[in-house]
């Protein structure tokens, strides 16, 4: 299964991936980008959040 991850040291919080994806991304408490628990994902969603952030941090993960 293929899994969205975010790579937080380069993240900007610019909060594009959220908007994009607001079923997949979300801020949390501690103010980082976290993936929400699914049982799937989105592919065209997150696929569009990996175009659109502009530090290049999401990515795709085999689990
Ligand atoms: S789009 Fe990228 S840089 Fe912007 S908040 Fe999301 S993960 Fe961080």
């Amino acid at each position: 299964m293929k899994v969205p991850v975010v790579d937080l040291s380069p993240c900007s919080l610019c909060g594009a991936c959220i908007e994009v994806s607001p079923s997949v991304f979300r801020l949390n408490d501690a103010g980082h980008i976290e993936i929400i628990e699914r049982i799937s994902y989105p592919k065209i969603e997150v696929d569009e959040a990996i175009k659109y952030c502009p530090e290049d941090c999401i990515y795709w993960e085999d689990i």
